[in-house]
């Protein structure tokens, strides 16, 4: 089984090989694994394949609509392969961000509201889809991971930084 990677380790400071049409078959057993482990974290909305130790250019995306994502469009699980991100505004929006692979921290990242994101998908066919918004956010979060690229190195205001707890508490303001 793969387990998730944490800061530190060097596959996440890595740019991911591009994944051959061909050889999307052979890795149908780790995108599966990868799906699994990213429903393990209930939380989770997507993972990208070297946050399991594999520097290839594959992510999984899966938005519920949970109300920790109220105001946010779901986007069913999907997998990008090969995934490359157009900005379609130059506006950025900010927003809090997390990553399994630096479970302490949250903080606010500015992202582009508006993305085409080109991909081809397990079957090999290829995509174009527009994305706004949170949707926008978590492909370019992911894509990111792609480039070795972790959230936190995009977080202007490092005063922003906050733990999972008082994230909830503070900022969505859910009580326990
Ligand atoms: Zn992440």
């Amino acid at each position: 089984m793969l387990e998730i990677k944490t800061i530190g380790d060097e596959v996440l400071k890595q740019k991911a090989k591009k994944v051959a049409k061909k050889d999307i078959a052979s890795r149908m057993d780790f995108i599966n694994e990868m799906k699994e482990i990213m429903h393990k974290n209930g939380k989770a909305v997507g993972i990208a394949a070297p946050q399991v130790g594999i520097s290839e250019q594959i992510i999984v995306i899966e938005i519920k609509d949970t109300p920790t994502y109220l105001n946010t469009k779901p986007l069913p699980l999907t997998i990008m392969i090969n995934p490359r991100v157009t900005p379609l505004t130059k506006e950025k929006a900010d927003g809090y961000e997390g990553c399994s692979s630096a479970i302490a921290i949250m903080g606010i990242v500015p992202r582009y509201k508006k993305i085409l994101v080109e991909y081809i998908d397990e079957k090999g066919k290829n995509h174009k889809l527009e994305l706004e918004d949170f949707q926008a956010r978590v492909v370019q979060h992911e894509v990111d991971h792609l480039k070795g690229i972790m959230f936190f190195e995009r977080v202007k205001d490092t005063k922003t930084f906050i733990t999972r707890e008082n994230h909830r508490k503070y900022v969505l303001k859910i009580e326990e």
